[in-house]
């Protein structure tokens, strides 16, 4: 008997509840949890009628506090939470894992309400209690963070004996036939692309300014796209985990009318974070901003198009050789929403979600502590991507434009 519990019912927990129900023999009790009830019921009853075989149920929580969260736990005793929420509740729905026993999987790393900040330090600082504990925390296992991991590891376990150069390149080539949407969520998405870009050189972190640095990228089946370098939170450990790497970058597309709008939003004041007072209300310009913008659940219905995420590696292989080596994904937005209603950005990020708790509770990424997924084996869980609907390829020794 396998109970989950997942947090966050929107695009990817409604994906992540899709793909743990087709794996019913697994994930043999399901609860879906989030703030809005409401929400949780809606997907459950979808998956009752697709899925009658599967077992799932629905609560409500704010995860934001660590009393209801025990109070959620302890009611259903879960051996896994599959945090979908947002960033901001990391630490308490960890906070509550470890009073109440339960290990931990998550697809995004902390971020505080007030800075538009991540770094891996805040979870990182579990590591010791959850050894402890003898409670296995899986963190960052979506795409990216996620998928870019693994595939890394699987290069460096099978062709590489040193990596020396890393790019992860993220392209949506999808459209949604809207003037200005974001992907996933607004608030985040906003942040995450406004700040400053990072990337590491020679033992050292570089920061250029946002979207400063960009180049067109051929990527597979879809041909080239201006890709922009941004910081990402896979880099962190990664070169952690992997230290013959030289230099790690990441790379993401964006359209020009995705861009214009982007910098209007800036100049106007509406990517803001902090307080300001309206008629005597307090509100935060950013998550008023995502009241009015089109719900990215929506946007699938609409969504042509591939999305292409992948690794460009450089280096030497196993026998010294110099070796370039490019593992991807390419994922239909059409497939996506046929399958589970949702875009292939939510689908790419839950169907890692659903392998990486799959991994734990078949025993084969059990290792107490707190850690990220490229310190897992990634032959098991590449293989069951792959089965589950993120079928990857590979190209080896071509030009990598990188
Ligand atoms: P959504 O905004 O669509 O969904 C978030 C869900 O979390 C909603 O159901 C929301 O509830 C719920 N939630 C928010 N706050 C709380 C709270 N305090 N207590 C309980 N539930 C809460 O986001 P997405 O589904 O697009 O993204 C989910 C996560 O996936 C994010 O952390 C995002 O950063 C991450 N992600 C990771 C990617 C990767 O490749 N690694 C790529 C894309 C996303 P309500 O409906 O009430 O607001």
């Amino acid at each position: 008997m396998s109970k989950v519990v997942i947090i966050g019912a929107g695009g990817v927990g409604t994906v992540v509840a899709h793909k743990c129900a087709q794996n019913h023999e697994v994930f043999t009790d399901i609860v879906l949890a989030s703030r809005t009830k409401s929400k949780c019921d809606a997907v459950a009853e979808e998956i009752r009628r697709k899925y009658p075989k599967a077992n799932i149920s629905t609560d409500r929580v704010d995860a934001d506090s660590v009393e209801e969260l025990c109070e959620l736990l302890r009611r259903h005793q879960p051996k896994m939470v599959i945090n979908v929420a947002l960033p901001y509740q990391d630490l308490t729905i960890m906070e509550a894992c470890l009073q109440c026993g339960v290990n931990y999987l998550d697809t995004a790393n902390y971020e505080p309400k007030d800075e538009a900040h991540f770094e891996y330090s805040w979870q990182w600082a579990y590591r010791d209690r959850f050894e402890k504990a003898g409670l296995t925390a899986i963190l960052g296992c979506g795409f990216d963070p996620g998928v870019s991991g693994v595939f890394t590891a699987y290069a460096a376990k099978h062709y590489f004996s040193d990596m020396e150069y890393l790019d992860i390149v993220d392209c949506n080539a999808g459209d949604h036939g809207k003037a200005f949407a974001t992907n996933f969520n607004p608030e985040i998405n906003i942040r995450e692309i406004t700040q400053n870009g990072r990337y590491y050189q020679d033992g050292k972190w570089v920061t250029t300014g946002p979207l400063e640095i960009h180049q067109p990228l051929t990527y597979p089946r879809i041909g080239p796209r201006e890709s922009y370098l941004l910081y990402h939170e896979e880099l962190e450990s990664l070169v952690q985990n992997f230290p013959t790497i030289k230099r790690a970058r990441f790379w993401m597309t964006f359209g020009q009318e995705y861009l214009t709008h982007l910098r209007v939003i800036q100049n106007i004041g509406m990517a803001r974070i902090d307080e300001v007072d309206y008629n005597g209300t307090k509100i935060v310009p950013l998550q008023f901003l995502k009241a009015v913008l089109p719900n990215p659940q929506d946007l699938g219905e609409n969504y042509h198009g591939e999305t292409s995420i992948g690794c460009r590696i450089s280096g030497k292989d196993k026998e010294g050789k110099p070796l370039t080596y490019y593992i991807f994904n390419n994922c239909s937005h059409e497939a996506a929403y046929k399958e589970t209603g949702m875009q292939a950005v939510s689908y790419t990020t839950g169907v890692p979600a659903m392998t990486g708790a799959m991994m734990f509770l078949t025993g084969k990424w059990v290792k107490p502590g707190v850690h990220n997924v490229e310190e897992f084996d990634p032959d098991p869980f590449l293989k069951v991507l792959a089965e589950q609907g993120l079928p990857w390829e590979e190209i080896i020794n071509q030009d990598l434009e990188l």
